[in-house]
């Protein structure tokens, strides 16, 4: 789970990396950090923390030159702390490079361990890191050669942005997990992983980098290489349900119009009998929206979000019961007493949110709640980007629907169904993956890592 973003040939590159890293925030809120390049050497700062935080008009001046790439990180590999934040920088033989990484490798431990074996240092536990390395021992011309051949032996989900003193390469992997997407503004080329970067720059949209393909982009223009034999797309269907931005285009789809016929199938599949459906704000709202159009229940804003909650914040010293939930929801109080209601979620992973939601549904006067969730139950962790839990931790992995309704304490609890989420991607159901709902995993990884 992160945001990549990179401009090239722009007079303010690392402002507008700076405003692109602000619309992609929700991908990663663990660290940030840019690189640029003034056609000599690369300059690059990163820090913990949110992109708003890290950032001063001072580090932007710093980040000189025409070019740039950012990254915005929340850790899926690689331990939260400063050393394994992005763009990963290193000098080599023949010069610095600069990577940002969406997505995560299957092989990178195996690689690593190849060249560890053989002497290479590491100083992050990014898999990233092996990108750069392979990237320095390739004995190939040019610099796009060289990705080419790294890329060639890493397996896995990436979406990638690498800079140069020079040149600056965009790539994504051959089953096209993670999306990334193509932008001008003016004259300049500008890549992220989500449309929504390009309007805030207002930059519009070019396409989307396919999977497999390599752009190279440097004074002479755009270059795009195919350099891959093609393979079936997997890409990843958690973006659509809840991980990407509603205004943004990926995969060739709106996010928003995806997830509000989640929730338009799921009122086909699970009605209700209720007086009011709610959301879960705010990746509910969406498929919230659908649920309540097609079996036109009332919609009420029963739950308010704080926006402003940080990622730590003091606790009292007599602890508050369900005090971590409580700081960023709190339900309507007087709209759903002694009412019949149902909340939409866009997902159950360790069933803990749910269960204190439903809590304070109650405590608020609901008769009745029901819950339904605009995806399949997760039973099974993401080995290629998405931040979930180990396995015994997904609570779908070991209890039935029945048994997590009496978990959550929730009157009636449905999901989406496999079949219903495809139907919402109709025409191109086959190209995403569904690994976490069905444990049908299109790439193999050491099967030890599934108990980890
Ligand atoms: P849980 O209490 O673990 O069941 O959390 C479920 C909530 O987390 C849902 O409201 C989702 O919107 C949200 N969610 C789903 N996937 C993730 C993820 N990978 N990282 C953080 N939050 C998530």
């Amino acid at each position: 789970m992160c945001g990549i973003f990179g401009i090239f040939n722009h007079s303010e590159a690392s402002n507008h990396t700076y405003l692109g890293l602000y619309a992609l925030q929700h991908r990663g809120q663990e660290s940030a950090g840019i690189a640029s390049s003034d056609g000599k050497r690369l300059h690059h700062y990163r820090q913990m923390g949110l992109v708003s935080e890290v950032f001063t008009r001072e580090t932007l001046k710093r980040l000189s030159g025409e070019s740039a790439i950012g990254h915005v990180r929340y850790s899926t590999s690689g331990s939260s702390e400063l050393k394994n934040a992005q763009p990963f920088v290193v000098d080599y033989a023949k010069g610095s490079i600069a990577i940002a990484h969406n997505g995560n490798l299957t092989n990178a431990s195996l690689i690593r361990a190849e060249l560890e074996s053989n002497g290479s240092i590491f100083q992050s536990n990014m898999d990233t890191e092996v990108i750069a390395h392979l990237i320095a021992r390739s004995k190939a011309k040019t610099f796009v050669e060289r990705t080419i051949q790294a890329l060639g032996q890493v397996e896995g989900a990436y979406s990638l942005l690498i800079l140069t003193e020079r040149e600056m390469v965009a790539a994504r992997d051959p089953f096209g997990f993670r999306p990334l997407v193509l932008g001008q503004l003016r004259e300049a080329p500008v890549i992220g992983s989500e449309t929504c970067a390009f309007d805030l720059i207002g930059a519009k949209f070019v396409r989307e980098i396919q999977p497999g393909e390599v752009l190279l982009i440097n004074e002479d223009g755009i270059r795009s290489f195919n350099p891959f034999s093609p393979k079936p797309r997997h890409q990843c269907i958690f973006e659509f349900i809840y991980f990407a931005r509603p205004d943004s285009f990926i995969f060739n789809r709106n996010v928003y119009q995806v997830r509000k016929s989640l929730g338009t199938q799921l009122a086909r599949e699970s009605p209700a009998d209720v007086e009011m459906v709610i959301p879960i704000p705010d990746s509910g709202i969406p498929a919230t929206l659908g649920y309540a159009q097609e079996s036109k229940i009332p919609f009420e804003m029963g739950m308010i979000r704080n926006h402003y909650v940080g990622r730590t914040f003091i606790e009292p010293e007599q602890s508050i019961r369900h005090f971590g939930v409580k700081i960023k929801l709190n339900p309507v109080k007087g709209l759903m007493k002694g009412r019949r209601i149902v909340a939409v979620d866009d997902s159950i992973v360790r069933a803990t949110t749910s269960r204190k939601i439903n809590r304070m549904f109650r405590h608020a006067g609901a008769k009745e709640v029901h819950v339904r969730i605009s995806s399949p139950p997760i039973t099974h962790p993401c080995f290629f980007g998405i931040d979930t839990p180990k396995r015994s931790e997904l609570i779908a992995s070991s209890h039935t629907v029945k048994e997590i309704q009496k978990f959550i304490n929730a009157n009636s609890l449905s999901y989406l169904s496999l079949e219903g989420l495809k139907k919402c991607v109709q025409g191109e159901a086959e190209n995403f993956c569904y690994a976490c709902f069905t444990g049908d995993y299109p790439i193999s990884f050491p099967i030890e890592r599934l108990n980890e």
